[in-house]
């Protein structure tokens, strides 16, 4: 089987790792290998302390290669932040903006290749060499666009002539931890960026698409946005399934809801797969995973044209996960017949 995902950070990355867990005991069982390419939102990423920061691609590598801080979920295991403190030392900003030592390693090499003139593509190629996931499967990581496209959110500003200012994704996630309305979600770029080399490709070929419990807007959301995507995804011969990043009324982690307001959508389990609309009807999904506890979704669901199961959703530790990824895997069994 040749898989392709959608993936933002956290959500997407621990995902995927069950994902090729459960992959590789099928590989046991069965003898057949897979193959895994992983579409990751680049809308995140940003410049900092004159360094190319890409945290969904950098915390997918981390986590499928093993070098991942598995409590925090971003950043280097065993990281140290010395250089962070002699920044401050300085007083440089922005200190709301943590690279630890180790982390720092991987943007000075992306920064370098991109000055020598290498596509962020091939950049990431690069560096996911030295992280290689230790699974039977073959993973490949794209960037969604080797072009520049970032995400930023308006915020309400009493001191601009406006009324409001936007600000970038980090600054409104990281530094206003999401505390304060948005009013909009803006990817600036977006409309002039084209999907890496690679991209279209692997949806058109893929016999499974699927779409892990990532931010509905500003991960998965950014990567549907790049021009050309989602038209590949509705002529693609492969069932598209879904899991939902929201039980019980909630994001499991951080503060997806904020968001998922800026564009009219509660956060529901139902709510979000609307948002992505059925297949049948010029969405996104064929079929969509809800949690058991939010089992009352599975008829609303259902009713707007997508197949629905009630699983449990929570990524508790690897097997949690995997488990996650074998429903869905039967799902679009079920789907794609
Ligand atoms: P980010 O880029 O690091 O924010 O990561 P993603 O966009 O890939 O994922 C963030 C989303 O993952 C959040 O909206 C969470 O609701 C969701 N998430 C995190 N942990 C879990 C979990 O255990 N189960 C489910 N269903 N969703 C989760
Ligand atoms: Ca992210």
């Amino acid at each position: 089987m040749h898989l392709t995902a959608l993936s933002g950070g956290i959500g997407g990355a621990r995902f995927l790792r069950g994902l090729l867990t459960h992959l590789d005991d099928d590989t046991r069982r069965s003898g057949r290998r897979h193959a895994l390419t992983t579409i990751v939102n680049t809308a995140d990423d940003m410049w900092m302390f004159g360094l190319r920061v890409c945290p969904d691609l950098d915390t997918v590598m981390y986590t499928l290669g093993g070098g991942i801080d598995d409590d925090r979920g971003w950043g280097r295991a065993d990281e140290s932040w010395q250089a962070k403190a002699e920044l401050a030392a300085y007083g440089v900003e922005p200190s709301w903006f943590g690279l630890g030592d180790r982390d720092l390693a991987t943007h000075i090499v992306r920064t370098q290749m991109l000055g020598a003139g290498y596509p962020l593509s091939a950049v990431t190629a690069a560096l996911a060499d030295r992280w290689r996931p230790p699974y039977d499967t073959e993973v490949r990581l794209l960037p969604m666009s080797d072009d520049r496209a970032e995400t930023h959110v308006v915020v309400d500003d009493e001191s601009s002539p406006a009324g409001r200012r936007a600000v970038h994704f980090q600054e409104y996630w990281v530094r206003m931890r999401a505390a304060v309305p948005a009013r909009e979600v803006v990817v600036v770029g977006q409309a002039e960026a084209t999907p890496a080399p690679g991209v279209l490709d692997a949806i058109a070929s893929a016999d499974v698409l699927l779409v892990p419990p990532s931010n509905p807007v500003v991960s998965v959301g950014t990567i549907l946005g790049v021009p050309g995507v989602q038209a590949a995804i509705a002529g693609a011969a492969a069932p598209v399934v879904g899991l939902s990043p929201v039980i019980g009324g909630r994001p499991v982690r951080g503060m997806a809801d904020a968001v998922l307001a800026a564009v009219g959508v509660d956060a529901t389990a139902d709510a979000v797969a609307a948002h992505y609309g059925a297949r049948s009807a010029g969405g996104l999904l064929d079929g969509w995973l809800v949690d058991s506890s939010d089992k009352s979704s599975v008829d609303v669901v259902e009713a707007a044209g997508v197949v629905c199961r009630s699983v449990p959703l929570l990524m508790t530790d690897v097997p949690a996960a995997a488990a996650m990824a074998a429903e869905a895997l039967d799902l679009a069994r079920e789907v794609g017949r």
